[in-house]
């Protein structure tokens, strides 16, 4: 009888414990200089020709953002404002020529702003002078677009941004530089209500997809092919998903072979990361956590998340996955990276178990 107990018992701790496997953190940047909640979320920018000159923007949101190199240093930082979020998009036409496109929700003045970012010396200029305004009640959540299919005239240059409220209103902007009058042109396409809070945002530029963090509630999957934001189905809500533990925070696609993927999501709540497909139907895979190794502590209460399956250096041939953490040590907050080999294995294991 004690035997079957302690069997029992051993199920079910194992079972609580097989809900998350775990990694470790190969690298961490240098803390952000503001005190408290600060550090929020990352982008990640992969260098065309050499891994080592690749870089991490991450957001201070007391103060602008951060510009990282390959090992965590700080190369540069800019008082923009108090920007929450940051996205990238590279190879981006822009008047003839092809930029690094840096974007963020600026808290400061409600605004969305846009950088180009030099692959030379890591430096970020503003590409408008305007601003950029927001008509949701307090910029939140933000994500470029850049999709594959050029859907307009291809000789005016463009891109697209999301950004959501805190009321949970979504915008989406069209940024474009006419060729015939050299004029820009700012203009929110269409707007939609989600909800409640949201705050991660992250649109699949292949499959002409949005996610949306609805913070509380779960994962939203909006068809931007028929934009009217009444298209949405749910990829996952926390109350189906005992992995999940609100706020739903960052989310960030993993852009696997031959269109296949991964869509990740931070479960801020646990500490945790769930992994679900990045095609059909996203079916849930699995979750990770990021635990203390010998040099670096754990990760808690992350807010944003990047992931690249580029090389991002010599060390991280297979791409990484960073992510904000939330409590670093008695430093300030900073961002941690993991290789993204360490999580691959994961997924393969988990696959051939089932
Ligand atoms: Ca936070
Ligand atoms: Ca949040
Ligand atoms: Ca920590
Ligand atoms: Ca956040």
């Amino acid at each position: 009888m004690r035997c079957c107990l302690f069997i029992l018992l051993f199920s079910i701790l194992f079972a609580c414990n097989s809900n998350f496997y775990t990694v470790y953190a190969s690298l961490e940047t240098e803390p952000v200089k503001s005190q408290d909640d600060a550090a929020d979320d990352p982008a990640i920018f992969i260098h065309p020709t050499y891994p080592n000159k690749s870089a991490i923007i991450g957001t201070d949101k007391q103060k602008g953002l951060v510009v990282y190199d390959v090992n965590g240093k700080i190369v540069h930082e800019y008082d923009f404002g108090r920007i929450n979020n940051v996205d990238i998009r590279q190879n981006v036409e822009w008047g003839g020529k092809e930029i690094t496109v840096v974007g963020g929700s600026n808290r400061t003045d409600n605004s969305l702003v846009f950088y180009s970012l030099n692959e030379a010396t890591l430096e970020l200029t503003p590409l408008f002078t305007q601003k950029v305004a927001s008509n949701v009640d307090e910029v939140y959540g933000f994500c470029l677009y850049y999709p594959d299919e050029l859907i307009f005239d291809a000789s005016d240059s463009y891109f697209y941004a999301f950004v959501v409220g805190k009321d949970g209103q979504v915008e989406m902007h069209r940024l474009s530089l006419s060729a015939k009058s050299n004029r820009l042109i700012f203009e929110i396409v269409y707007h939609f209500d989600v909800g409640e809070q949201c705050e991660g945002l992250v649109a699949d530029d292949k499959y002409e997809v949005l996610y949306v963090g609805e913070e509380e509630v779960g994962i939203w999957r909006y068809d931007l092919k028929e934009a009217t934001g009444k298209n949405r189905r749910k990829v996952q809500l926390i109350s189906e998903n005992k992995a999940l533990k609100a706020d739903i925070e960052g989310l960030t696609i993993y852009y696997g072979k031959a269109g296949k993927g991964y869509l990740i999501a931070s479960s801020q709540g646990n500490h945790s990361y769930a992994i679900f497909e990045r095609t059909g139907e996203n079916k849930y895979l699995g979750s990770f956590k990021i635990e203390a190794s010998d040099t670096i502590e754990n990760i808690f209460d992350t807010d944003g998340i990047d992931v690249t399956h580029l090389p991002f250096g010599e060390e991280f041939p297979e791409g990484v996955f960073i992510a904000q953490d939330g409590k670093n040590g008695k430093e300030p907050q900073n961002f941690k990276v993991v290789d993204w080999g360490a999580i691959q294995k994961m997924i393969d294991e988990e696959k051939s178990n089932k």
